[in-house]
């Protein structure tokens, strides 16, 4: 059993249900499906497969939609390749009429969003395509274009990504596309939406907002994933982490706004972070990019896995390896091996409890939980969570026991999917807390994980109007 999650994003290399089949059975906890490509047709058509499964296999697998967000795209005529010092006229896509008339000698490239190009300030950086080009601004020219010289040698294609780190971008954090793509999210009911560019909280809640003025003020919404992947993320971290519901390290678009040499360090910043906020947290981009091609990871992906593991991450993720690469099965595979390794060890074991906000007495009471398991060595932590709070505050510690949880909600069942140690055993029908710890041991029994005699930590939750006490105590299987 491991306890880091494992995200694997799903593309033409994994769509087909039994190569999903084998995703799971290997060890995939999360499916992410990106955003920024493909159609609704196939994303439904993974979704259903998805589900079905989890059905099948009676293991939840949580769907995180993964927004494209506020992408400026680059557009040229065609290919344009420039040397070191070279200049290029840089405008909106809005004028390219204009500029394709106008006889410039200069070659001219256009960004796919309104007024960018006015925003550029001279000395501003416009990186393409994951900063593999690199142009500075160094004049303005005129209405609506700037002059940007290339800071090496480069081709610029069409339709890659652009990153300005430098320029104020204040654009809305749900494009046109978001905002159509969020309403058929919803449709689906995914668990998860990630939320890519976020710039501070607001951002969170104008997202949350945007999903209520859909489903309505009834509807349990999908978590939010705040995907951290700007300086101006960085900088609002704090504030951030208290709004969203999770987190992703989104190293490859954090890379080039902020130096590559920092992204180790921001890694375990932000998922110190996210733990003293009790968000789930996952690690993201490049874990095994080698993969794509190769049947085995280089020794530095390896070390790179492992050391997520050691800084408690909830989960470690997959893009290309698994949506487009050619051993998408054998990477989760090798991840999986890879953070059992690394959980056997003693390397993850050391964990400072985070006190920062385990305040509340709820969470003095979880904390009893997890030191009665710890010091009577139970066999496994036995617990209810309907709405998946209670999963989520004993998970912070990270306990090296087992912990089954048992909800009477298909929704939570999904979620806790992603959260690290939890299992999540979804039960119909209502029972009383009693109940459902007995259909848990029984349940646990028949899947190999508890066996007649064991002692396990039981914790019984107060009912919503609070006139029971909480119940924390040992009980052995029978
Ligand atoms: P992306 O996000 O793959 O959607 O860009 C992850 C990242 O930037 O690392
Ligand atoms: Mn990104």
């Amino acid at each position: 059993m491991k306890n880091t999650k494992i995200v694997a994003t799903i593309g033409p290399a994994s769509e087909e249900k039994e190569t999903l089949r084998h995703m799971i059975e290997a060890g995939m906890n999360v499916a992410r499906l990106n955003f920024s490509h493909g159609e609704y047709a196939w994303f439904e058509m993974v979704i259903n497969r998805l589900r079905e499964l989890s059905e099948e296999l009676r293991i939840p697998v949580a769907i995180l939609a993964d927004m494209q967000g506020p992408r400026i795209r680059i557009e040229v005529d065609k290919e344009i390749v420039l040397g070191k010092g070279e200049r290029i006229h840089v405008s909106d896509v809005a004028y390219r009429e204009v500029f394709s008339k106008s006889k410039a000698k200069q070659p001219i490239c256009y960004l796919d969003v309104a007024k960018m190009a006015d925003r550029l300030r001279v000395g501003d950086a416009i990186l393409i395509e994951d900063g593999v080009v690199a142009l500075q601004v160094v004049a303005k020219h005129g209405a609506h274009a700037v002059e940007a010289a290339a800071l090496a040698d480069c081709r610029i294609k069409n339709r890659k990504g652009v990153i300005l780190p430098d320029t104020p971008l204040d654009l809305p954090i749900l494009s046109e596309k978001d905002l159509r793509d969020l309403a058929f999210v919803l449709g689906q009911e995914v668990d998860y939406v990630g939320l890519s560019f976020v710039g501070s909280a607001d951002d969170i809640r104008t997202a949350r907002d945007e999903m209520r003025k859909v489903v309505g003020d009834e509807a349990r919404l999908p978590q939010i994933v705040a995907k951290i992947e700007r300086k101006e993320a960085i900088k609002h971290l704090k504030s951030i982490l208290k709004t969203t519901d999770a987190v992703m390290v989104a190293r490859g678009d954090l890379g080039i706004e902020m130096p590559e040499s920092e992204v180790a360090i921001l890694q375990k910043t932000i998922i110190r972070e996210s733990l003293g906020a009790m968000k789930p947290v996952i690690v993201a981009t490049q874990m095994m990019k080698s993969m794509v091609d190769n049947a085995r990871p280089t020794r530095a992906e390896v070390s790179d896995v492992s050391n997520a593991v050691i800084d408690h991450a909830d989960a470690v993720m997959l893009s290309e390896e698994s949506a487009m690469g050619k051993y998408p099965v054998e990477a989760i595979a090798m991840m999986a091996e890879i953070i059992e390794k690394t959980e056997e060890s003693p390397f993850d074991d050391v964990y400072q409890e985070l006190d920062l906000n385990m305040k509340t007495e709820y969470a003095a009471v979880i904390r009893s939980v997890y030191q009665l398991a710890k010091s009577f060595e139970a066999k496994a932590i036995l617990l209810l969570s309907m709405s998946g709070h209670t999963a989520r505050l004993i998970s912070h510690f990270r306990p090296e026991t087992e912990i089954l949880v048992a909800t009477n909600s298909k929704k939570t069942w999904y979620t806790l999917a992603l959260v690290w140690g939890i299992q999540p055993f979804n039960f119909e029908g209502d029972a009383n807390h009693d109940g459902y710890i007995d259909r848990l041991m029984k349940e646990a029994k028949a899947a190999g994980k508890l066996a007649a005699g064991d002692e396990t930590a039981v914790f019984l939750g107060r009912t919503a109007d609070r006139r029971t006490l909480d119940l924390v105590g040992i009980r052995r299987v029978r």
